[in-house]
């Protein structure tokens, strides 16, 4: 690779944004979630690692309550490994349901 092809390649302008990133995925709702969590475990959480972690924000607290707007999920898995009490419960989508990404 000649020094000119790796300076585009790397420049800050080629960079995506995660919004950028997000604007590739198309999601497929399902009505069913295939995220449940138990929110009496949430209470004795002092982490609330899932609100972190999850790059779609699907987690949010609603009156002390830990929610998940499945429909954002984009299946990447860290919420299951994060949250080491157990307290989500996820399973892939149903067939024909989910995100594809554009770009493989
Ligand atoms: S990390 Fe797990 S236990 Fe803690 S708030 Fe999130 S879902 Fe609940
Ligand atoms: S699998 Fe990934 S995108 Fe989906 S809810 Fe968990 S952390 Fe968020």
């Amino acid at each position: 690779m000649t020094n000119n092809k790796k300076t585009a390649l790397h420049s800050p302008e080629k960079q995506l944004t995660l919004e950028d990133k997000l604007f590739l995925v198309k999601t497929k709702k399902d009505t069913v979630s295939h995220i449940k969590v138990n929110s009496k475990m949430c209470k004795h959480c002092a982490s609330k690692m899932c609100l972190i972690v999850c790059p779609a924000k699907t987690y949010e607290e609603r009156k002390g309550v830990i929610e998940a707007n499945y429909e954002n999920c984009l299946e990447c898995g860290s919420c299951r490994v994060i949250c080491t009490d157990g307290a989500i419960e996820w399973e892939n989508p149903r067939g024909g349901f989910g995100v594809t990404f554009i770009n493989g």
